[in-house]
């Protein structure tokens, strides 16, 4: 398997507990996602900013991001294209939440650099599965880069 810096970032928390970072704004709609995450096995650490979210990606090197683009400082769509300009968190995954299911939604985060989109309201059940799959790809094939 190919080492890469996530991968080595990821060895403090060898077990299989995996650490998402939930970003979103709203903290009753966090809250819940939140307490769902825990609930199914998962260490989550939350950020209700942008900048709160960037500084907690490179303090803690998750293994997936959940992405609310509509945020008050620095939106969305801008975290995602820092975090894929910097080696330290350019392969970690990031699942997108938007207002909407529209297209150009789909579009614009998956070219800020988000892996994958989910509209909300989202059911968690289909957040936890997305989670899960993202972290099955990076487990299954490592990360070769974007
Ligand atoms: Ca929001």
């Amino acid at each position: 398997m190919r080492i890469s810096i996530a991968v080595g970032a990821r060895m403090n928390q060898q077990s299989s507990v995996k650490l998402v970072l939930f970003v979103e704004d709203e903290s009753a709609s966090r809250r819940g996602y939140v307490m769902y995450l825990t609930a199914a096995g998962f260490n989550v650490q939350e950020a209700a900013t942008g900048q709160a979210a960037l500084s907690a990606a490179r303090a803690r090197r998750p293994d997936v991001i959940v992405l609310d683009l509509g945020l008050p400082d620095i939106d969305g769509w801008e975290v995602a294209r820092q975090l894929r300009a910097a080696p330290a968190t350019a392969a970690v995954p990031i699942i997108a939440l938007t207002g909407s299911d529209l297209p150009h939604e789909r579009v614009s985060a998956m070219r800020a650099g988000c892996d994958r989109h989910l509209a909300k309201p989202c059911v968690p059940q289909h957040l936890l599965e997305t989670i899960q799959l993202c972290i099955g790809e990076l487990e299954r094939k490592g990360r070769e880069g974007r």
